[in-house]
């Protein structure tokens, strides 16, 4: 079943359309995440899920019941934002166990309830401890299991992880993942992190100025971008725009600095232009003479496993390559023979790109 559902949702401040026509539909269990640079209306539409705001027009229906008008606190969703306030006079155990002591629980239950879900979030043994005393890392834990034990339906997180050091980011991205995987909680993830969504999730949304440009697993967001938007915020592309020499049986052939490029046709016909995605991994070094190009090296990044180049071709375009670190780096202002399969592009819809 459908846990959580957005239908031509759209939210208004002032004269600000901020959220406009959302479809958004999260099934149970799923660790989905919305994606985009900051202003682009994520945390609003998270908290139009929790609560915290209501659409302008649109419905958000959470396990079948129409949510609009149903206050926060009668809604099966709980919150976890960057900065979590816990309360710093109380200890670990009692942090966690709040909700449940207002719910007036029975002692034992209690016990249960935090013991199991510290030991989801690995602070057994943390239990008296002050919160004051915990790290960064450990006090978002904490948060973490504090919205958890109320055994939420939907766990909504806005950011958590933004305000902590890049190790233990890359430490917490997993832990939450194995937290989602063994409570089985359907989890909307907001972040501005690209790297962070698609390792984390099975599903994202990636939005820009209010709206999802595109919906899919992280391969598949990857692999066919739809937009020029979603291509160049989700890793890095070179985007080309070229008009179709011919088409035939189904394909439409058209040529990049002299090397062919072909995409399905479908509605496509000769004549036309087309804004197509190359991503720096399908361009290849090439041996001198081989079939290709000649391009300058005007900047070269090593990044561990792999070397990023910004190369000039004779045309004056710059075209970004990536290729494995496996020999040694082409330097500035030194030139290689490049080139691409003839598939090595998807063809995209041109929208605003980022930055
Ligand atoms: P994100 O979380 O993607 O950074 P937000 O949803 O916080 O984006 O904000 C989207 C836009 O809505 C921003 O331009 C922000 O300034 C504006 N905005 C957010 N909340 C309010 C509000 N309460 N009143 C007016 N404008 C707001
Ligand atoms: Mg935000």
């Amino acid at each position: 079943m459908a846990d959580i559902v957005l239908s031509a949702v759209d939210k208004i401040f002032g004269s600000d359309r901020v959220v406009s026509n959302v479809d958004l539909t999260v099934e149970n269990g799923e660790f989905f995440s919305l994606l985009g640079p900051s202003g682009c209306g994520k945390t609003t539409t998270l908290r139009m899920i929790a609560g915290l705001e209501t659409p302008t027009s649109g419905d958000v229906t959470i396990r079948g019941q129409r949510m609009n008008d149903v206050p926060i606190n009668k809604r099966p969703t709980n919150l976890v934002f960057q900065k979590m306030a816990l309360f710093p006079h109380l200890d670990v155990f009692e942090n966690v166990a709040f909700g449940l002591r207002l719910k007036r629980l029975p002692g034992a239950e209690i016990k249960r309830k935090v013991g199991d879900i510290l030991d989801v979030v690995s602070l057994t043994g943390f239990e008296k401890r002050a919160v004051s005393q915990l790290s960064g890392g450990q006090q978002q834990r904490v948060a973490i299991a504090r919205a958890l034990v109320n055994e939420p339906a939907v766990l909504l997180l806005d950011e958590p992880l933004g305000a902590l050091d890049l190790k233990l980011q890359l430490h917490l991205q997993r832990e939450l993942r194995r937290i989602q995987k063994a409570t089985g909680t359907t989890f909307i993830y907001v972040t501005h992190n690209q790297a962070e969504a698609l390792s984390m999730s099975d599903r994202l949304a990636v939005m820009n100025g209010g709206k999802i440009e595109q919906i899919g697993t992280p391969a598949e967001m990857y692999l066919r971008p739809a937009t020029s938007f979603v291509a160049s915020f989700i890793g890095r592309t070179n985007l080309i725009e070229a008009r179709i020499d011919n088409v035939t049986s189904g394909a439409a052939h058209l040529s990049h600095e002299g090397l062919p490029l072909s995409v399905p046709a479908e509605e496509l016909g000769a004549g036309e232009t087309v804004m197509l995605s190359l991503r720096p991994e399908r361009i290849e070094i090439r041996a001198p003479g081989a079939e290709g190009i000649d391009a300058t090296v005007t900047e070269a990044e090593f990044m561990g496993s792999t070397v990023l180049y910004r190369m000039k071709t004779a045309s004056d375009r710059t075209l970004i390559v990536q290729t494995l670190a496996d020999r040694a780096p082409l330097r500035d202002g030194e030139s290689a023979r490049i080139g691409w399969a003839p598939d090595a592009a998807v063809q995209i819809r041109q929208t605003s790109v980022a930055e």
